[in-house]
């Protein structure tokens, strides 16, 4: 669950109103991003909230990417890509997903990750879950055991991170925004 700790997370968070249309309350993690302290003491704290060892950790395109990279490198393990369909250049398995109008589909190489590889699962935000729920699918459909979901923020009003939960995964996230 997120922590007062990570008070000084949460404000280098910027919030833009109404984007990308009304109503919407943004949360910008670029802010966070430029700061070189605030982002390595994120990674450090994800790092340090990981479950044991993890062979591969897996990010969400785009955001996804930033984080999973620097974990991956502080747990020593791989990096895994979930992208949006169709930008992958070898074969893949994908996964569709409901968005509030419409739907659209993750993928990942289908030879991504051996049978039962421990798999650590980061975003930069959850909202809804869909999308996190739509790629612990996708990683459990190609073999990998998803041993957490970690996120930089929790949107806890809409449900995401308790449905994910739901799912049977462990889920970490290090600032909230009611
Ligand atoms: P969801 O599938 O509803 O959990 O949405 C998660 C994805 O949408 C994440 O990859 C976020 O980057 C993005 N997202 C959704 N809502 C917001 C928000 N209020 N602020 C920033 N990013 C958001």
């Amino acid at each position: 669950a997120a922590n007062a700790d990570n008070a000084d997370l949460k404000a280098l968070i910027r919030t833009i109103p109404d984007f990308p249309k009304p109503g919407i309350q943004f949360r910008d993690v670029t802010t966070l991003l430029l700061d070189r302290c605030g982002f390595s003491s994120c990674v450090g704290r994800m790092a340090a909230a990981a479950p044991g060892p993890v062979d591969l950790v897996a990010g969400v395109e785009a955001r996804g990417f930033l984080f999973a990279g620097a974990l991956a490198d502080r747990l020593n393990a791989g990096v895994l890509l979930i992208r949006k369909d169709g930008k992958l250049p070898g074969a893949t398995i994908a996964e569709d997903y409901a968005l509030e109008y419409g739907q659209d589909r993750i993928a990942m190489h289908a030879d991504a990750c051996a049978p039962d590889a421990r798999v650590l699962l980061v975003d930069d935000l959850i909202a809804t879950g869909g999308t996190a729920r739509a790629a612990v699918r996708l990683l459990r459909k190609a073999g990998a055991r998803v041993v957490q979901a970690q996120f930089l923020v929790d949107l806890p009003e809409l449900g995401g991170a308790d449905a994910l939960r739901k799912d049977g995964v462990d889920v970490h996230a290090l600032v909230a925004f009611e």
